[in-house]
């Protein structure tokens, strides 16, 4: 099949994908956009479970880029559900003419880099070929699902869907028997959406979380008008906060000059505001100190007892192995009161794991539980899953895969050194990995990105790439602040903990998202030092 040269070739048409897309139009560059999906929109594409829905603030959840958009564009909730955001995502592409660009049902199968060309060469997997100079990944770092493979699947007679490939024409769960595997963020949102409508639930929890009560509302009036007031400011004071929403983290230092019953009453407001301000929004210390996260802890606990009229059942839905915000936290909105309903059902399978599929269901220390679907909450392959699926290979044929299976290394999660022009937006070690207000952290990596492009474009410059020093100072800094908190152990998603066999680091820069600003914006200013730019 014949070859097509363009400028930059982006794979993923969500968040990053469709402003990467846009920027580089801007910029005059030929640029094609690639999606495995049959439609744009990414996450919010591929999430359609039932009760999916945003958990950052709808008003800082956005794209700040064009004014004429944000007066436009009305958002309904504070925490809108997942097919209003897609309807965004929709409405830009189409205000924006970025369709024509945007060629679905394409899953890039490899990208080879050749160097005497300086040129990606990328195959599809239905064998197109395009010659690109750059390549922007934008595949998301939620995007490859994890599916444990309980034995026996092939026998079961019901369907097994996993969350995050949910049929877009939807499951009809009415009267069916529904099992859930899984308790994140997503395993919460099915539960408490899907209770009510089958006849029986039963949930296989391994591990508890802590949910914190969600306070959503609609964005009419008086509300919808004082945020958008505030879009201007957002757009300034977002990318410089620590987790890139509109509350910050106070200094550290602070938690300890307060009195234990200021610090009650500190929690009580950032509880009440029912939002991911709980976690990113109380003290510093709760993710570094054990004394301080302790006590965010047992405030926590006793906030999800008050929420369960069973103290048994609170007992196997209360975490007690981790402290609160060790892992990533969720927010509920009658995921506890969904347990009170005589169809729904709590196994525990933390003791005894799940055995296998058997022809009607799902077997558990010897017990059968019958069942019509099974959902797989199951969450994914983190940050590298979606890259590493590709065969993508740098100079000298250096493999990202074979690479990250031994160590996952990048330098500010935006370039891999042996990898030139190669940006990896949400890439491992940014904090657009796990520790963001996404639409914050996307739109500064995309900017930064396009900047570098533009830079080498008009400097006659063939490829960057950052060096290896430059990288394993990176890598140093990253491991420095992550092993300093009390993240770095954790079995879940954000170390690489989830799936066996990977490599352990924490996956997103917690430095904050001000700092890593900074330092991008730095690295720009001095003409991108620490990066191999080679002549034309
Ligand atoms: P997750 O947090 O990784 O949760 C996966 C769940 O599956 C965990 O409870 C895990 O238990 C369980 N699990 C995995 N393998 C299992 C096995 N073999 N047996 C029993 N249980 C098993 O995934 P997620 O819920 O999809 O969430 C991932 C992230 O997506 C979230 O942290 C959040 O960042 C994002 N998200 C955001 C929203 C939103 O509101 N905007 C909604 C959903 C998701 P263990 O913990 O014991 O492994």
């Amino acid at each position: 099949m014949q070859s097509k040269s363009i400028d930059a070739l982006i794979i993923g048409a969500g968040i990053a994908g469709l402003y990467q897309l846009y920027q580089l139009r801007e910029a005059g560059m030929s640029v094609q956009c690639v999606d495995a999906a049959e439609d744009i929109g990414g996450t919010w594409h591929w999430n359609c479970y039932p009760g999916a829905r945003l958990d950052s603030p709808s008003y800082t959840y956005q794209y700040w880029f064009s004014q004429e958009l944000l007066d436009e564009w009305q958002w309904s909730e504070r925490f809108p559900g997942q097919a209003e955001i897609k309807r965004y995502l929709h409405y830009v592409a189409d205000k924006f003419d970025l369709r024509d660009r945007v060629q679905l049902n394409t899953r890039i199968a490899s990208a080879h880099w050749d160097e005497s060309a300086a040129r990606w060469v990328v195959t599809s997997e239905a064998g197109q070929v395009w010659r690109a100079r750059y390549l922007i990944s934008c595949v998301g770092m939620l995007s490859a699902p994890k599916l444990p493979p309980f034995a026996g699947h092939d026998q079961f007679k019901g369907d097994i869907v996993h969350t995050a490939r949910w049929p877009q024409q939807g499951i009809d769960l009415t009267g069916k028997r529904v099992g859930v595997v899984g308790t994140g963020a997503t395993g919460i949102q099915v539960i408490q959406t899907i209770a009510s409508q089958v006849a029986q639930l039963t949930v296989f929890q391994r591990t508890p979380q802590y949910a914190v009560k969600m306070n959503n509302y609609p964005l009419t009036g008086a509300q919808g008008d004082y945020w958008r007031s505030r879009h201007k400011q957002f757009a300034e004071s977002l990318p410089n906060t620590f987790g890139g929403f509109e509350w910050d983290l106070p200094e550290l230092g602070w938690a300890t000059s307060l009195s234990v019953k200021e610090r009650r009453q500190w929690l009580e407001e950032c509880w009440a505001d029912g939002s991911l301000k709980m976690w990113v929004g109380t003290f510093p210390e709760v993710l570094f100190d054990e004394k301080i996260n302790e006590e965010v802890s047992i405030f926590a606990r006793e906030k999800i007892r008050a929420a369960i009229d069973d103290p048994l059942l609170a007992d196997k839905l209360i975490p007690t192995s981790f402290g609160f915000g060790t892992y990533r936290v969720p927010l509920e909105n009658g995921y506890y009161a969904a347990y009170a309903r005589d169809n729904v059902e709590l196994v525990d399978v933390s003791e005894s794991p799940i055995e296998r599929f058997t022809e009607n269901g799902l077997l558990v220390a010897g017990r059968e539980y019958p069942l019509d679907v099974l959902i797989m909450a199951t969450g994914f392959d983190a940050g590298t899953g979606s890259l590493t699926a590709m065969d993508v290979r740098g100079r000298d044929q250096l493999s990202l895969r074979e690479l990250w299976s031994r160590d996952i290394r990048s330098t500010l999660g935006l370039q891999v050194h042996g990898f030139p022009n190669l940006f990896t937006i949400a890439g491992p070690l940014a904090p657009s990995t796990a520790f963001c207000n996404m639409t914050t952290c996307l739109q500064q990596q995309v900017e930064w990105v396009s900047d570098a492009i533009n830079y080498i474009s008009s400097n006659a410059i063939a490829s960057m790439e950052p060096t290896k020093e430059r990288q394993d100072r990176w890598v140093e800094h990253h491991d420095e602040v992550a092993n300093a908190t009390l993240l770095a152990n954790t079995n879940g998603w954000y170390t690489g903990g989830n799936i066996v066999g990977k490599p352990r680091r924490l996956l997103s820069y917690i430095g904050g998202v001000g700092t890593y600003r900074q330092l991008c914006a730095d690295i720009a200013a001095s003409g991108y030092q620490g990066f191999t730019l080679r002549a034309q």
